[in-house]
């Protein structure tokens, strides 16, 4: 990478919470956020780690989130736990109800969180994983804003729509998958308009409803459910398990399912199901060209914690300006299509969005 700034793991961190508390979050929400940047650089997922601080704070800005509020708990059943984020971002919301749904698991076999109110913008990876240290089933679904067409359709509707799942192993990290419902998430496309690259075919339609390839079209338009009809269904399952179902009928919702394998057998053998599941894996990975998802990002896991990580000079400039306090962005931040600021001398290198 040209023009890039080397950072340790702690760096990122002490970055990370004082540009946070000197936006204004509290300190309960900016350690929340730190953690899952933290996380996402270390595991080389960069759309959700150092990238996504400038839309933290411009939404607290703006006044789309809250950047103190407490979430709050309360039981809708034995086996639903409601948190309500009060507009604040989700990981505190999801930090706060893990514990309890945890207990609540292994208490009766199966248990759900709903949060409500919450503005997430992260990757679900690090609520299933943590479910799945625990040696539990977890799966977790959000619905974000409308940006996908239903199959066979040109108008944005459905969100972005990710569902993640982590299956628990003995003694290493749980197999996790997490991943959009669109053919890719909508930060990879800004990505390529950030780096003046074309998207693949099959991405996005253009507002006409004809393909495209630019990710400006592609991004005022709609994208594509993966895997056609397939993808637009699992879109719609997500859409309701994340929006109607938690009396949430805009994104703000998410939904985590935890389940506990000892509950499932009537012996309560755990080491044959844990047993089973590695001879899956393994049958897996005898084929050529195959991996297990997750794995890319424990490898990546162990790389960043000896060497750290790299980022984009001119973000790195962006965030040590906030760190100040102050809130002048010297790039192009898209919310959505609609561009927020624009500044002509430089190249964009920061854009942004929910998804
Ligand atoms: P990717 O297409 O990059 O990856 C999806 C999943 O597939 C990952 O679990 C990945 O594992 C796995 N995978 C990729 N290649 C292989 C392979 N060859 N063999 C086996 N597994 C593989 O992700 P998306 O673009 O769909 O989504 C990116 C992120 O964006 C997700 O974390 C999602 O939660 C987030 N997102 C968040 C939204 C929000 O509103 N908060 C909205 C939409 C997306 P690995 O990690 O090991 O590469």
């Amino acid at each position: 990478m040209t023009d890039a700034v080397r950072m340790t793991l702690e760096q990122v961190h002490e970055l990370t919470i004082a540009v946070l508390l000197a936006q204004g979050f509290s300190s309960n929400h900016s350690d929340a956020i730190a953690n899952t940047v933290i996380a996402a650089e270390r595991d080389e997922c960069r759309n959700h780690g150092l990238f996504r601080i400038p839309f933290y704070v411009h939404a607290l800005r703006a006044g789309q989130a809250s950047g103190n509020a407490e979430p709050t708990m309360t039981d809708l059943a034995p086996g639903i736990i409601k948190v309500n984020a009060h507009y604040g971002f989700s990981p505190l919301a999801l930090d706060r109800g893990h514990a309890a749904l945890a207990a609540r698991v292994k208490q009766q076999g199966i248990a759900a969180l709903a949060v409500n109110n919450a503005l997430n913008v992260a990757a679900l990876w690090p609520e299933v994983e943590r479910l799945g240290e625990e040696g539990l089933v977890a799966f977790a679904f959000v619905a974000s804003s409308p940006y996908v067409a239903p199959a066979g359709g040109t108008k944005p509707l459905f969100g972005t729509n990710p569902m993640a799942f982590a299956w628990p192993r003995a003694n290493r990290s749980p197999l996790v998958f997490d991943q959009a419902s669109s053919v890719r998430a909508r930060a990879e496309i800004q990505l390529r308009l950030r780096d003046g690259k074309t998207l693949p075919d099959g991405w996005a339609l253009d507002p006409e409803g004809k393909p495209t390839n630019d990710p400006r079209e592609a991004l005022a338009g709609a994208q594509l459910p993966f895997g056609g009809a397939k993808g637009s269904s699992i879109a719609l399952m997500v859409e309701l398990l994340a929006g109607p179902l938690l009396g949430e009928l805009l994104s703000g919702g998410e939904l985590v399912i935890a389940i506990d394998p000892v509950r499932c057998v009537d012996s309560g053998n755990r080491a044959a199901q844990l047993e089973h599941g590695e001879r899956l894996f393994a049958r897996i990975l005898e084929q050529e060209g195959t991996r297990l998802p997750s794995d890319r990002r424990y490898e990546a896991r162990i790389r960043t914690l000896r060497e750290g990580i790299t980022i984009p000079k001119p973000l790195y400039d962006t965030l040590v300006s906030f760190r100040t306090g102050a809130y002048e962005v010297p790039n192009v931040i898209y919310q959505g299509d609609k561009i927020l600021r624009a500044h002509q001398t430089r190249p964009a290198v920061v854009t942004i969005d929910t998804a």
